[in-house]
């Protein structure tokens, strides 16, 4: 006996769809960008759309074939948003590099994705000028400028304009239907542990991703927000939301390389953002600016704050001061980058504001699409009893499965399962809300016992004279390892050691404690503004802690 089989059209996720989508729905929706030049840009989906189709075309004159990568050094921005769609849409592959990465990391990186074409924003014709040298792949260099703009001078052979290879263009081309699973696009991991690593998205794994973030759940958003990427198109495809909002039809707004609070403010005004998304230190900025000049927000509602754990003091300050929503979202690289985000379930509307807050700073509940769970040493699941910390392992639709040119597997199989291993450490409740307590290189082992270093840095983030604060482990000679506390003081404060050390009590187990606390004018951070622990860790190698 045959089965039946649905009788329903195929049509392969296609990233192309998505503007195509958006330029027919919400063609007249506004893309607005804010350029490295200086000026403020203001295109539409329509526009975009067929300017996209000219870069596709644009890029075949160069010579570049199916499964060619191009890369980007650039902002966030309108012509960043064409090369995205431009290139994945003519089944080229977008390569967005980190510019905040070492110099010859960049180099590396454009050299193991093999990039053909390198296109890139004013601000890194210096960058650029300097690594050509040592990018043997790069056949041609692209200026993501205009003709005005283009320098009288440079180092670089044949520099091409990218305003002139579009407008050379007619755009009669039609969007190509090919193999879902192809790569649409590649994000390297910052590598602060060994060399990055590239991270090869599909058209698939990049359409399922973008349905499962707009959702209520997640990043909620449609076609009445607007949407202001302050995470950056670098940084694993501002997480998604070039697509997203085309899959929805919502107004975006690029901030280029305007990133201080005072910018982004301005920005959230005059565009009337209702939406936003960053990592926590670039909410510290406009927090600041928001606060010292006595600002509110008029139209913003939400944000997403994720990359590294967001401290609750941050959240509250958003929520009470400036009437926000701030939805805590844990992610990675490998995960295209959502994995959870915390959300309220209905039956926790009845709950104390208290209890609320404790669930809305976790990490969250995972979405559809992704499964999650924790496992021991010995390779067992460890209950959701949110106490048992465990290793973080995910599966889904849009996790890796491996690594741009790297023939060994990352996964992990578990229960006859295939797993990757996200090398956080971490706690599940019984409602699946997941929290992340450390990285597992950076968990501090007490006596056997684990304290979980952004406990200690959520404490310490808490204290009104605390900028930064980032907690590593250092040797000792009974308990092998005891937390130590580097702090960044806030300007003109003058808090000390032992007020600080007293601000625990209470507030976290006293064999929790840290045993020391050491000032410092900043702390290291990656390329995408984390602390860099590892460093953080080196620097305080040979520390004595106090004996008492
Ligand atoms: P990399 O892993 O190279 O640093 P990613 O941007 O992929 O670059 O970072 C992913 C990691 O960032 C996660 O594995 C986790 O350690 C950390 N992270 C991301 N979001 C959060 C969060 N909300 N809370 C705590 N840690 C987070």
């Amino acid at each position: 006996m045959s089965t039946l089989m649905g009788q329903m059209m195929t049509m392969p996720l296609m990233i192309s769809s998505l503007l195509v989508h958006a330029a027919r729905h919400a063609a007249d929706t506004e893309i607005v960008s804010k350029r490295v030049e200086g000026d403020l840009h203001r295109t539409t989906y329509r526009e975009a759309e067929l300017r996209s189709r000219k870069v596709a075309q644009a890029m075949a004159r160069l010579g570049c074939v199916a499964g060619d990568r191009v890369g980007t050094l650039a902002w966030n921005g309108y012509r960043h948003f064409e090369l995205y769609y431009g290139t994945s849409g003519s089944q080229l592959v977008c390569h967005t590099i980190n510019p905040r990465l070492f110099p010859e990391q960049i180099a590396w990186i454009v050299g193991d994705a093999a990039d053909r074409v390198l296109c890139f924003d004013l601000t890194f014709l210096p960058l650029v000028e300097k690594l050509a040298a040592h990018m043997p792949t790069v056949q041609h260099f692209v200026l993501m400028t205009d003709r005005a703009h283009m320098p009288a001078q440079t180092g670089l052979p044949n520099l091409l304009c990218y305003e002139e290879l579009v407008e050379a263009e007619n755009g009669d081309y039609a969007w190509p239907v090919f193999d879902e699973m192809s790569a649409s696009s590649i994000c390297y991991t910052s590598g602060t542990t060994g060399n990055p690593k590239g991270a090869v998205y599909s058209h698939r794994s990049t359409i399922l991703h973008a349905f499962a973030s707009t959702m209520p759940d997640a990043m909620d958003c449609s076609s009445s927000d607007v949407i202001l990427p302050v995470v950056p198109m670098f940084h694993v495809n501002a997480w998604g939301l070039p697509y997203s909002a085309a899959m929805v039809g919502a107004k975006l707004v690029f901030p280029g390389p305007h990133l201080d609070g005072k910018s982004l403010y301005e920005l959230f005004e005059s565009e009337q953002v209702t939406f936003s998304a960053g990592v926590p230190t670039v909410w510290l900025g406009a927090i600041n600016f928001m606060k010292a000049n006595n600002l509110k927000v008029t139209s913003l509602k939400r944000t997403v704050i994720g990359g590294s754990a967001c401290p609750p003091s941050m959240m509250r300050t958003l929520e009470d001061e400036f009437g926000l929503e701030v939805i805590h979202a844990w992610g990675m690289t490998e995960l295209s980058p959502l994995g959870t985000l915390s959300k309220l379930k209905a039956k926790h509307k009845s709950l104390s504001p208290e209890a609320q807050h404790r669930l809305l700073e976790k990490q969250g509940r995972v979405i559809y699409g992704i499964d999650m769970a924790i496992v021991g040493d010995d390779g067992t699941e460890q209950p959701w009893d949110g106490k048992t910390t465990g290793d973080l392992v995910v599966r889904g639709q849009w996790v890796v499965n491996g690594y741009m040119g790297r023939p060994e597997s990352p996964l992990q199989q578990i229960g006859g399962q295939d797993w990757f291993p996200t090398g956080d450490v971490a706690t599940i409740d019984a409602d699946g809300f997941m929290q992340i307590t450390d990285r597992s290189k950076d968990v501090i082992k007490s006596g056997g016992e684990w304290i979980s270093s952004i406990d200690l840095e959520n404490v310490a983030m808490a204290h009104p004279s605390v900028m930064e604060a980032a907690a590593i482990s250092c040797a000792h000679p009974k308990w092998d390892e005891r937390p130590l506390l580097v702090v960044v003081r806030k300007a003109g404060q003058s808090v000390t050691r032992d007020e600080l050390l007293a601000f625990y009590d209470g507030r976290i187990a006293k064999w929790q404690i840290p045993d020391d606390v050491v000032f410092v004018d900043e702390l290291p951070h990656t390329a995408t503004g984390k602390l860099q622990k590892l460093k953080l860790r080196e620097q305080f190698k040979h520390y004595v802690l106090p004996t008492i």
